[in-house]
């Protein structure tokens, strides 16, 4: 019998994984505290060394770009008009912006974000990098993957493979260098007082992501960090006279926003207040609005328009690494050029992804149903609202997974997505942090469409690299 068969290995497993802290809650209700593992690849995804590394070196450049971006009032507005005539949720985003972005006030602005790629592999061509998006706010998986993937992966492999080959999974400090920039955000605040706002969703299962987080602000730094969901924000939050955001009257050094990126998140105005007032306070905004829109799908597909990129970066080096990354997107805008993107996208719908402007997985469209959706919405200004990506393929490994809260391993079939941490802080003009933080991987079978951990769709994993 195969040792994953065996239920006892898979118990231990699975307890491993939890007294890891590789967990989530198992349910949203507030007096239900039973706890979950998240789902787990048990063999490492064997990763190209020299992409891995290309993910790598070009991160702190990404960082310079979004924050470009994200200060270029002009060519948001005109990049996202289009979207805002058609997506709620865009607009309001859009209406804070402006309403703060001549007169923010916040101390830094301060930036948690993740580049996520996938290795496109064409027949005849040998393996490249693809950036599938760029995540500006919410970044997720940093705390549950840092050292405690690899211990998973170590206990198994000595567990019960004690013959398999040797792995090289690169050195991975993504929880220790995310909670170092909130502590230097905070530090800039400059108040001892002060402490740092996690803002999360009501009932958020996913929260033993941010409590590591949370932990090593206090046990390292003597940094509080305090909670609250956008709602409990309208209630007890206020600007001070000189802006402060004083929440239950504690004043917020940091806001770290774990919610604020779907519009179900904003079920009634008092969440878009909450927002607001974030945005319009003293303390660092992780992200500010204007990060937010920098990472937009539209924005995306922005920067890929020749010459755009290099309106933001003047180094060409880095302006040429970061293109290879990117694949085809294009506008579905209502003229020629997106007329054009529909054509070839019904003649060949399994070559294309469909995307709204939305985060957090299960919104794309795939195979038939971009055919389908595309055909509904053609001749409707709702086109507008999205972007047409060329789709990625993957390379296939075969893997072990143990999914969530199931006592069963499964061997499957896996494709993986790659996310590279960025952390940037900049005062006024000075840049006072600009790394490439360490990463993540999660793997998912080859048969789904997408990878979100939330979703219930991927597996946690780690890369092992090969030439
Ligand atoms: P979200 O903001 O919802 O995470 P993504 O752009 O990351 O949006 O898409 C979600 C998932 O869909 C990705 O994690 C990936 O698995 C899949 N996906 C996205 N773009 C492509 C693409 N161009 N080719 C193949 N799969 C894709
Ligand atoms: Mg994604």
């Amino acid at each position: 019998m195969e040792w994953w068969k065996d239920v006892k290995a898979i118990e231990s497993i699975r307890d491993f994984a939890l007294l890891q802290g590789i967990l989530k809650k198992s349910s949203s209700k507030p007096d239900d505290i039973s706890l979950t593992n998240v789902s787990v690849a048990l063999t490492p995804f064997k990763f190209p060394t020299q992409l891995f590394q290309h993910a790598r070196t070009i991160q702190t450049h990404i960082n310079l770009l979004v924050d470009a971006v994200s200060q270029d009032y002009q060519f948001l507005s005109d990049t996202l008009k289009s979207v805002v005539a058609n997506d709620d949720f865009t607009r309001r985003l859009m209406e804070i912006h402006k309403k703060v972005t001549s007169d923010n006030k916040q101390t830094c602005t301060f930036s948690i974000q993740r580049s996520d790629y996938m290795i496109d592999k064409k027949p005849g061509v040998g393996p490249t990098l693809k950036q599938i998006e760029m995540n500006t706010i919410a970044a997720s998986c940093f705390a549950l993957t840092q050292d405690k993937m690899e211990n998973l992966f170590s206990f198994v492999r000595s567990r019960f493979q004690p013959s398999s080959e040797n792995s090289s999974i690169p050195p991975n400090k993504c929880l220790d260098i995310l909670t170092e920039g909130i502590a230097i955000a905070w530090k800039e605040y400059a108040s001892d007082k002060s402490c740092v706002l996690f803002a999360i969703d009501e009932g958020e299962t996913n929260i033993y992501d941010s409590r590591p987080i949370e932990f090593l602000l206090w046990t390292k730094y003597k940094i509080p960090v305090i909670y609250r969901s956008l709602l409990e924000l309208s209630k007890q939050g206020r600007l001070g006279p000189q802006r402060e955001l004083l929440v239950s009257g504690q004043e917020v050094a940091v806001v770290y926003f774990r919610t604020g990126y779907s519009p179900e998140q904003y079920p009634t105005d008092k969440e878009w207040d909450a927002r607001l007032l974030c945005e319009m306070s003293r303390a660092s905004n992780c992200p500010s609005v204007g990060y937010q829109l920098a990472g937009t799908k539209k924005v995306q597909q922005a920067l890929t328009v020749p010459g755009i990129l290099e309106k933001f970066c003047d180094d060409s080096d880095a302006v040429a690494s970061i293109r290879t990354t990117f694949a085809g997107i294009y506008s579905l805008e209502n003229n020629a050029e997106g007329d054009w993107a529909i054509e070839r996208a019904l003649k060949n719908p399994a070559d294309f992804v469909v995307k709204p402007q939305r985060e957090g997985g299960g919104n794309n469209f795939y195979d038939d149903d971009v055919r389908i959706f595309l055909e509904g919405i053609r001749h409707t200004s709702e086109r507008e609202a999205y972007i047409l990506m060329d789709r990625v393929h993957p390379p296939v490994q075969p893997g072990l997974v143990l999914w969530l809260g199931k006592n069963i391993v499964t061997p499957v079939d896996l494709t993986c997505e790659l996310g590279i941490l960025g952390v940037f802080l900049r005062k006024q003009s000075e840049v006072m942090m600009n790394v490439e933080g360490g990463y993540i991987l999660r793997s998912k079978s080859a048969t789904t469409n997408e990878v979100g951990l939330n979703a219930g769709f991927g597996a946690l994993d780690l890369p092992t690299l090969v030439s």
